[in-house]
């Protein structure tokens, strides 16, 4: 491919920064969103351009449809096309066991991690699918361990949203295979983020490296790059594949 451009939910912290960063590295132009944090959305452009490729910012809350469907509009306005979407952006709320949930919690968390991501990935399929003049693409969503583990005492809720990302990715990548599109996940262990610091404890990661095989955390790259291998061409035969990226978890 020529020129190639992704698009980041979630693009100016954490995993989803550090994505746009080695993206910018392989040649990829960048469009990230972001929700509040305007500024480092803003220090994350200014590295992409650095690396000598364009870069757009833009905010847009993932629980809000309208603002889904303008962040691709405002993508495709100045990018033309978009190969890729890591559909990143995602929400925990306070450590807690299930019987302390009420719905407001819930609804926080899946219309960010499951009805935003679906409508994102739907935003992509209608861009990229051959049948309606696209040129294909990859959309890598970006799952949790907590998936197989299911967070208990700490967020059954955030672990069942990702649950649903992952069928989302082995249904979809089926339904789109023929359009030319893979749809494939990652699914991290405990990485080096401030997402911790929402569930009430900033160095959950420190406690949690004492149980993992490999016995330390992750860095925010190693998901880029497992990310980036994903929608590379040498992962050309992959697709509906969920990757665990834990350290053994
Ligand atoms: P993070 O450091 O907390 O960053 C979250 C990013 O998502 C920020 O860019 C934030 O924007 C954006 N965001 C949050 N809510 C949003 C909303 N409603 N609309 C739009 N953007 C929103 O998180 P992270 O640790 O990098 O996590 C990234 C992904 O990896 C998430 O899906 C998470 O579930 C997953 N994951 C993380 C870990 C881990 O240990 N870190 C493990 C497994 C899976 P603002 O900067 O504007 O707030």
């Amino acid at each position: 491919m020529d020129k190639r451009t992704v698009l980041i939910t979630g693009g100016s912290r954490g995993i989803g920064a550090m994505t746009a960063r080695f993206a910018a590295r392989q040649g990829y132009d960048v469009c990230l969103s972001y929700r509040e944090r305007a500024d480092a959305a803003e220090a994350v452009c200014r590295e992409v351009e650095e690396a000598g490729r364009k870069a757009l910012a833009v905010q847009a809350d993932m629980a809000v449809e309208a603002d889904i469907v303008r962040l691709w509009e405002e993508a495709i306005g100045k990018f033309a096309s978009i190969d890729m979407l890591v559909n990143n952006a995602g929400v925990l709320e306070r450590q807690a066991p299930l019987i302390d949930f009420d719905a407001a919690r819930l609804e926080r968390v899946f219309r960010v991690n499951v009805i935003g991501a679906m409508l994102c990935a739907r935003e992509a399929v209608r861009h990229m699918s051959k049948s309606s003049g696209g040129r294909g693409g990859v959309i890598v969503n970006v799952s949790s361990i907590a998936a197989r583990l299911g967070s208990p005492g700490e967020y059954v809720d955030y672990a069942a949203s990702k649950g649903a990302i992952d069928t989302l990715t082995i249904g979809l990548a089926k339904e789109v295979a023929a359009e030319g599109i893979r749809v494939v996940g990652v699914r991290p262990g405990s990485i080096y983020t401030e997402i911790h610091a929402s569930g009430g404890e900033p160095d959950r990661v420190d406690r949690v490296a004492k149980r993992t095989p490999l016995q330390r955390g992750g860095q925010p790259e190693e998901i880029a790059k497992a990310i980036l291998w994903l929608a590379s061409e040498e992962a050309a035969f992959v697709t509906g594949t969920l990757l665990d990226v834990t350290g053994g978890l």
